[in-house]
């Protein structure tokens, strides 16, 4: 009697139980907040994409200064590039480099990280244990 009891508990827990882990939570693309100023673009929500993302923030500045041919600065949580530049443009060159350099190519979630592995830099990703090598990481 007692057993049954505890065999109904187990039960009740098992299925009350949120079964998030197995679904798994799909990579949200951050949408690029941009508008031209005169000569310049502006990314208003340049910081918080770098956060969302867990972006090593030099390197991508150095990405898009090169993907636009342009100098660009930060400037409290904003950049600023000295060219005009549509919204659809620089949204493109955010997911270019989050495709490339933040994805993992191998699970496609967004837990990677930059290592070192016999002088290689190579991208690690936490959720499937990949490492994957990518060129200009
Ligand atoms: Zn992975």
């Amino acid at each position: 009697m007692a057993e049954m009891d505890y065999d109904k508990m187990v039960d009740r827990l098992y299925m009350g139980l949120p079964d998030k882990s197995k679904s798994g939570e799909r990579f949200e693309m951050p949408t690029a907040e941009s508008l031209v100023q005169g000569s310049k673009t502006i990314v208003k929500n340049y910081l918080q994409i770098v956060k969302q993302v867990n972006a090593n923030e030099r390197h991508l500045l150095k990405f898009i200064t090169k993907e636009t041919g342009t100098s660009a600065g930060v400037k409290e949580e904003r950049l600023y590039l000295n060219r005009k530049m549509g919204s659809h443009q620089v949204q493109k060159i955010f997911e270019d480099y989050i495709k490339q350099f933040i994805l993992c190519p191998e699970c496609g979630k967004p837990d990677t990280k930059a290592v070192e592995k016999s002088g290689v830099k190579m991208l690690k990703c936490e959720a499937c244990g990949a490492l994957s090598a990518v060129k200009g990481l």
